[in-house]
């Protein structure tokens, strides 16, 4: 199976008595797009930390394109071709608009390439352009998911990980977003989204892990879930 980009196998984490990740698999091929779904506390954000190399605690195999990340610490990550945005957005607030942007090309040599690639990035986030100079701090909590966006784009990775990208903002903000991510999809990005927003995610992707208790609780095909009355009431409010 040498399409599969991302391979994770008997994962778990424990803080203590609890045991947040209780031994699930998940693996992402190239090109695909996963959501991981789940109520809050499914043990989501524990998998993706876990993935980042953030809990050294966490057991089971990790693999990315066939070598073991497990050991690899987050800041490793974008040169194995791995960029995450987490929760919260991880932008630099000190530092302008610009230099966060250049912050996420730090490993290329393209530079004219860079360039190219920033602009394509400013014809679906205008504001990012208009703010350059600005410190990102300043900037709204739409405009800095924005940001760490076009920041993790701007390493062009072969896979993008997405945490909860829809947290706390507007309705407006949160299309837009969304909008963007299914663009990047379509020109073949690799992705696994983590979202509770169900039905957004279901919605851009091609296949979901359903996670509930530290388990994976279902998988398949997102549009099959969508549908799935099963899932319509318990995620999608209905
Ligand atoms: P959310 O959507 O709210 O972020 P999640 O699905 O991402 O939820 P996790 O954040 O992974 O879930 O949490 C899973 C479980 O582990 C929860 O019961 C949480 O309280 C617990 N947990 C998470 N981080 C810690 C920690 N540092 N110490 C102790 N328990 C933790």
């Amino acid at each position: 199976m040498s399409d599969v980009l991302l391979d994770i196998r008997d994962l778990r984490v424990r803080y203590g008595a609890i045991e947040a990740v209780k031994g699930i698999d998940l693996h992402v091929n190239a090109g695909e797009r996963v959501t991981l779904i789940g109520a809050n506390g499914a043990g989501k954000t524990s998998t993706l930390k876990a993935l980042a190399g953030l809990l050294p605690m966490a057991s089971g195999d990790i693999r990315f394109d066939g070598h073991s990340i497990r050991a690899v610490p987050a800041h490793r990550l974008p040169r194995q071709g791995v960029s995450l945005v987490p929760e919260g957005r991880g932008i630099f607030a000190r530092m302008s608009v610009l230099e966060n942007l250049q912050a996420g090309a730090y490993l290329r040599r393209d530079r004219e390439q860079v360039d190219e690639d920033m602009e394509g990035l400013f014809e679906h986030f205008p504001r990012l352009r208009e703010r350059l100079g600005q410190s990102a701090g300043l900037l709204s909590g739409g405009e800095q998911q924005m940001l760490a966006l076009a920041r993790a784009l701007l390493s062009r990775p072969r896979l993008l990980i997405l945490d909860e990208p829809s947290m706390g903002l507007a309705p407006i903000m949160v299309e837009k977003i969304f909008a963007v991510i299914d663009a990047v999809c379509q020109a073949g990005m690799t992705l696994l989204l983590v979202e509770q927003n169900a039905r957004l995610a279901l919605q851009v992707t091609d296949r979901a892990y359903v996670m509930d208790s530290g388990r994976i609780h279902l998988t398949g095909n997102s549009a099959a879930l969508l549908d799935d009355p099963g899932i319509r009431e318990a995620y999608l409010g209905e």
